[in-house]
């Protein structure tokens, strides 16, 4: 947006290089958006929704697709609806990217660790073995990112410095997190690592179908970080919480019934299990897991989650600067000429692009307010 306009851009980051992060998710594809009516879409911010309904409507999915494909990214949908580059990674799109920005003359400046305002209001920065550098630009975007996954680059850092301006924040939850299960000795040795594919997940009233993949910890993947919200408040409430597998989501139970009345002729449940239910072998000893007998608890095997995995390992973070402390441009009211966009700020929504488009939604937002406030727009 700035740069664009012709405006001189220096962006700063921590890291020795950029957008770790944004590499990261490309590694499970780089699911930048996703197709579904726009209306269901901007439901999956929840209590965020109005906050962010105008932003994203001024750069929809459509828009996230045609931006990531200028950069010769060649989107695509899968049959979830999910958007991804055609090459499944981020490392093509950030390396256009970064081409385009260096054209437009856009200085990149790595190591360089934000502090706060020195006593002159100017930015300070850490840099490795030189003195700190200050400088005061005209105005200032802060994109400094959520506190999951901190050794990628963002971890919260940026909270008490703001805090300590009176910028109100909400404080960091994970998101989109692993859920905390005590699996028995024999499956956490035997089984983590293992996906149990096309399984559906309930909870609250909620089902996902999906993928999820056993760790030692409990489970990981999009079926259960869809629900990982409400998982998250439940146990904060009443210090656990129960989730609900189905193992076979596409067989009603009456055929599910059908198929284990087959004649066993000797074989042990196991192997009758994997064979007329084709149940992998990860799936057969999660039945093993809950209490119910394995024949009613291929539909709906009940689990009990302790907790939900904490902000180094969670995908993204809810929380962050507060809403009331944005004007319509991102500004922030307290601080003369700073804007924020990106996951500082507080929302949170299941993975599915929905994470990206808002960043990007965000940054283009803060970036228009910053157009405005240089009188460029
Ligand atoms: C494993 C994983 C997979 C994911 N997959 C997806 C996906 O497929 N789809 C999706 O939509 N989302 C996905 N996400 C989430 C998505 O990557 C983030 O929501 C997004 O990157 C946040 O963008 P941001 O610009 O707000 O912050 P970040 O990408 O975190 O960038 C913030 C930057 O600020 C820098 N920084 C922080 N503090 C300072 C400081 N004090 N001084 C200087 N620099 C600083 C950091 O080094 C970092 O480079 C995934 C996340 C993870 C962890």
């Amino acid at each position: 947006m700035l740069s664009e306009a012709g405006v001189a851009v220096a962006v700063y980051d921590r890291m020795p290089s950029p957008a770790r992060k944004l590499l990261m998710a490309g590694r499970g594809g780089l699911n930048l958006t996703h197709t579904e009516p726009l209306d269901a879409f901007l439901s999956r911010y929840g209590a965020a929704r109005p906050r962010l309904e105008h932003l994203i409507r001024a750069f929809p999915p459509e828009a996230v697709r045609a931006w990531a494909d200028d950069l010769g990214a060649e989107t695509f949908a899968g049959t979830s609806g999910r958007v991804f580059p055609r090459a499944m990674k981020a490392a093509p799109l950030l390396r256009a990217l970064l081409a385009r920005l260096a054209a437009r003359g856009v200085s990149l400046n790595p190591r360089h660790a934000w502090t706060g305002w020195d006593g002159d209001g100017a930015l300070a920065f850490d840099r490795p073995g030189g003195t700190p550098l200050r400088i005061t630009p005209d105005a200032t975007l802060l994109a400094l990112g959520g506190a999951s996954w901190p050794r990628l680059g963002s971890d919260g850092g940026w909270a008490p410095v703001l805090a300590a301006r009176g910028v109100a924040l909400a404080p960091f939850a994970p998101a989109n997190s692993g859920l905390l299960i005590p699996w028995t000795p024999h499956l956490r040795e035997r089984f983590a690592g293992t996906p149990l594919k096309r399984i559906a997940v309930t909870f609250g009233g909620r089902t996902v179908r999906g993928e999820a993949l056993i760790t030692a910890a409990g489970l990981e993947g999009g079926a259960v970080y869809a629900l990982a919200a409400a998982v998250r408040d439940t146990v904060a409430a009443r210090g656990e919480a129960a989730i609900t597998l189905d193992l076979r989501p596409d067989l009603a139970p009456e055929e599910v019934a059908r198929r284990l009345a087959a004649p066993r002729r000797g074989q042990s449940l196991s192997n009758h299990l994997r064979r007329h239910l084709a149940l992998a072998p990860a799936a057969v000893a999660i039945l093993r897991e809950g209490p119910a007998p394995p024949e009613t608890a291929i539909k709906a095997l009940p689990l009990r989650v302790t907790g939900v995995a904490g902000l180094d390992r969670a995908i993204s973070t809810a929380g962050g600067l507060r809403w009331e402390e944005l004007d319509d441009d991102l500004a922030l009211r307290r601080l003369p000429a700073v804007h924020a966009a990106g996951e500082m700020l507080d929302w949170e929504a299941p993975t599915g692009g929905h994470l990206l488009t808002a960043c990007l939604a965000t940054g283009r937002a803060a970036g228009r307010g910053v157009l405005r406030r240089l009188g460029g727009a």
